[in-house]
């Protein structure tokens, strides 16, 4: 079993080894906070059912805690304590002043009506919500969590705050002071860093295939921005489905995003209705989608996708993280050693969370950035940081991540 906490600790210790800095990691080798609480809430039919949830405040170094709400049935606290320690690497990867925490709740949410789900989402701001606040610890969606629930979740901290402080959440829907490019900010900042990342090696677009695991608010928003620049998508998942193309000509990104709302899943094409068998595809189980021969896998799902298990049979050449934690550690010794390049999570994912550093930002000063401003200022970021961490790499010849853990690891240890 791949325990995600273990994994970021041994990435935290290999790279303090080569920046000599193993004396002062002391701090990031555990949370400051770990909040725990059972949330009751009363279901459609009258009985009430507990769940667990967490709060993990990993540090605050830089500033105030940041990170996302994870729903989800497998999540435990060494993933959330993991997640938070990866959001402390990634706010000082990218530059931005906020520290590093994270949320979740051991829930499928599925399995709930909008009501049930709008009660635990208020019960988990009463139970927190002494310990969050603008200049505290600043939540954001995360797997299966979104603007409707930050909505709530804002309303219910305003209220017991009794005031309206709307940079206590990000991710809000536009309508509750949410940031213009929040919804497809994590796509648009992985998007600047391949491209920036294929152009150093004089690489087309045209000339790519894409593998993409994981077909959510991330995933799906890169395959568009992948498809609409020419390259060519041969292989799409989500948690239950996965289609390949035979022929490696690339799917048409609006049709399996059509096929996605309709039917939640990507593969109907098996029930011949005749305008979505334009797409002409194999079906493969979900956990193969990732040893499917391509030149760029992205992964936009869950934690622990690529193992020691799996890693002898990747065949992709370079791999962009846009999920967290989704190579072990042993993996990723082996893919080096294979000479596959791994654009990491805490710089490839980062511009979600810079975005929602803008949205904080313009709820603090009260101003309103458009999407055209808000692209301005994230695509500088995500170039710097990986001309930095490039640097560095190159500097140890060492691996993209481990050069992104020596760049953060400096920001942090020198406040
Ligand atoms: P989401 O809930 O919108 O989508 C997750 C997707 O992964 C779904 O399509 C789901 O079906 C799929 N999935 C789950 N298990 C899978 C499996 N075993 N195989 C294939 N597909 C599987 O979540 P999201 O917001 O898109 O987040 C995806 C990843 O990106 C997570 O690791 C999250 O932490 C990370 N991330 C998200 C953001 C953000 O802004 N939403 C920012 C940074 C990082």
């Amino acid at each position: 079993m791949n325990n995600p906490y273990q994994n970021a600790m041994t990435q935290l210790e290999k790279a303090a080894k080569i920046a000599g800095l193993q004396n002062k990691i002391g701090p990031l080798k555990k949370p400051m906070r770990i909040l725990k609480a059972n949330l009751a809430v009363r279901m459609d039919d009258g009985k009430i059912k507990k769940f667990k949830a967490f709060r993990v405040q990993y540090n605050n170094f830089r500033g105030p805690f940041k990170g996302g709400i994870r729903y989800h049935a497998q999540v435990s606290l060494d993933e959330i304590k993991a997640l938070s320690f990866w959001m402390t690497i990634k706010t000082a990867t990218v530059g931005i002043p906020m520290g590093g925490g994270k949320g979740g709740v051991i829930i499928d949410p599925k399995k709930l009506s909008p009501m049930e789900l709008e009660k635990l989402s208020r019960a988990y701001v009463r139970a927190f919500y002494k310990y969050l606040g603008p200049n505290l610890d600043v939540p954001a969606p995360d797997v299966n969590t979104n603007s409707q629930i930050m909505d709530w979740m804002s309303d219910e901290f305003n209220k017991l705050t009794k005031k309206n402080q709307p940079a206590f959440i990000t991710g809000k829907s536009l309508e509750f002071d949410g940031s213009q490019g929040r919804d497809t900010a994590t796509a648009d900042g992985g998007f600047f860093v391949l491209k920036e990342f294929l152009k150093q090696l004089k690489i087309s677009p045209k000339k790519i295939t894409v593998v993409i695991q994981g077909f959510g608010n991330v995933g799906a928003n890169m395959a568009e921005k992948l498809y609409q620049s020419g390259f060519k998508i041969i292989g799409v998942s989500d948690s239950q489905t996965a289609i390949i193309d035979p022929k490696k000509k690339g799917f048409n990104y609006n049709l399996i995003k059509e096929i996605k709302s309709h039917h939640g899943r990507i593969d109907v094409c098996v029930r011949h209705e005749a305008k979505y068998c334009k797409i002409v595809h194999n079906h493969l189980s979900p956990q193969k989608i990732v040893e499917q021969s391509c030149d760029l896998l992205v992964l936009a799902a869950l934690e622990n996708q690529i193992t020691k298990d799996n890693v002898s049979r990747i065949k992709a050449k370079m791999i962009l993280e846009l999920a967290n934690g989704p190579i072990t550690p042993k993996a990723d010794q082996t893919l080096w050693q294979k000479n596959i390049t791994v654009i990491p999570d805490v710089l490839a994912n980062a511009g979600g969370v810079t975005v929602s550093y803008f949205e904080w930002r313009q709820n603090m000063k009260k101003e309103n950035w458009s999407r055209a401003q808000i692209l301005k200022k994230l695509k500088p970021i995500m170039i710097k940081a990986l001309k930095r961490i490039d640097k560095i790499a190159k500097k140890y010849k060492i691996d993209l991540r481990t050069a992104a853990f020596i760049s953060a690891l400096r920001q942090i240890i020198k406040k």
